[in-house]
C-alpha cells in the first residue's frame, strides 16, 4: 500500500511538468510578440480561433489531434508535444531524485531554460524577460534551497558565467570585427552561474560549445537549412531581419519586423547576417560564426548538469 501515494506524485509530477511545458510554448511564442501571457487564452497560430479547453490537455490533445488544428487543420508545431514531454520527464526526474524544494529550484531553471532556447531559435534573442530575473531567482534559490550549489559557489558561478563570456565576445569582436557572442548569452550564462555554481558554468561552456560546434559543423556540411518546419511564418521572417534588430532588447521592435515582412515571401533562411549577402557569403562556410544560435546548446548543456549534477560529480570524483 506504500507505494500507492509514490505513484500519485509521480503521476502529479508528470502532469505538471506537461502542463508548465505547455505553458512555456505560449510563453515563448507570446513573449517575443508582446501578448498577454494571461490574456486571450490559447488559440491555433495558424487561424489565432480559441481551442477549446481539451485541446489543452498536454500531450493526449496533441495525438488525439494528430497534430493538427481540429478548426483549420493547420500543422501544430512539434514544439508542443516536444516541450510537454520533456518538462514532464523532467519533472518526474527531478521529483524522483530530489528534496521537493530543491526539485522545484530545478524545475524552475530548466523551464526558463526552454523558453529561452525556444525564443532564441525563433528569433535569434535570448529574452531578457527571462534571464535577468532568472539571475537574483537563482541566486535566492541556490542559497536557500540548493544545498549542493550555496551562496557562495552561486555568486562565483554569476560572475564566472556573466565574466567570462562577455570577455569572450569582446575579444571574438576585436579579433573578427563581428558579434561572436551576443549580450544574450551572456545574461544566459550569468543565469546558469547563479543557479549552478561555477562548476555548472564550466560544464555549460565546454558542452555548450561542444554541442554548438556539431551544430555548426551540420550547417558548414550539409549549408543553411532553407526549409525549418519548426519556424512560424512570423517567426521565419524576424530571423532574416538585421541582427542589430534582434540583439537589442526590444522584443517588440522585431516583432514589428516580423509582421512588416510577412507579406513578402522571402527565401527561407536561418542566417542572422542573410541582409548583408556579402557576409553572409562569408560566414557561409565559417564555423566560428554564429551561423546557428548558441543559446539553445547552452541551455541543453545547463539543462543536463541540472538534472544530473550529482551523478556527474560523484561520476568525476570517482575517477
Ligand atoms: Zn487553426
Amino acid at each position: 500500500m506504500e507505494q500507492v501515494p509514490a505513484i500519485i506524485g509521480d503521476v502529479a509530477a508528470l502532469a505538471l511538468g506537461a502542463s508548465v511545458g505547455s505553458f512555456a510554448v505560449t510563453v515563448a511564442y507570446r513573449l517575443p510578440r508582446d501578448i498577454s501571457i494571461a490574456t486571450p487564452g490559447s488559440f491555433c497560430e495558424s487561424c489565432e480561433r480559441p481551442v477549446p479547453w481539451w485541446a489543452n490537455i498536454p500531450i493526449f490533445a496533441y495525438l488525439a489531434s494528430r497534430g493538427r488544428c481540429l478548426m483549420c487543420g493547420a500543422p501544430i508545431r512539434a514544439r508542443h508535444l516536444g516541450a510537454e514531454l520533456s518538462l514532464a520527464l523532467a519533472a518526474l526526474y527531478l521529483y524522483v531524485n530530489f528534496p521537493l524544494d530543491d526539485a522545484i529550484a530545478r524545475f524552475i531553471f530548466v523551464t526558463a531554460l526552454l523558453i529561452s532556447s525556444l525564443v532564441d531559435y525563433d528569433w535569434r534573442l535570448i529574452p531578457n524577460l527571462i534571464t535577468f530575473p532568472g539571475v537574483p531567482v537563482g541566486f535566492v534559490l541556490a542559497a536557500l534551497v540548493m544545498p549542493e550549489i550555496g551562496w557562495k559557489n552561486s555568486l562565483i558561478g554569476i560572475v564566472a558565467g556573466g565574466g567570462v563570456l562577455f570577455a569572450t565576445g569582446l575579444i571574438y569582436q576585436l579579433v573578427r570585427g563581428q558579434e561572436g557572442v551576443g549580450l544574450g548569452d551572456v545574461f544566459l550564462l550569468a543565469m546558469v552561474g547563479a543557479f549552478l555554481g561555477w562548476q555548472g558554468v564550466l560544464f555549460t561552456l565546454f558542452f555548450g560549445a561542444l554541442l554548438g560546434s556539431f551544430g555548426g559543423l551540420a550547417v558548414g556540411i550539409f549549408g543553411t537549412p532553407t526549409d525549418a518546419p519548426e519556424l512560424p511564418p512570423s517567426a521565419r521572417q524576424a530571423a532574416i531581419a538585421p541582427a542589430s534588430a534582434a540583439s537589442g532588447t526590444a522584443g517588440a521592435q522585431a516583432g514589428a519586423a516580423a509582421v512588416a515582412a510577412q507579406a513578402d515571401a522571402v527565401a527561407v533562411s536561418i542566417d542572422p547576417q542573410a541582409p548583408d549577402s556579402a557576409a553572409a557569403e562569408n560566414e557561409e562556410h565559417s564555423l566560428l560564426a554564429t551561423a546557428v544560435p548558441f543559446g539553445p546548446f547552452l541551455s541543453l548543456a545547463a539543462g543536463f548538469y541540472a538534472l544530473f549534477q550529482p551523478l556527474l560529480v560523484s561520476w568525476y570524483l570517482s575517477r
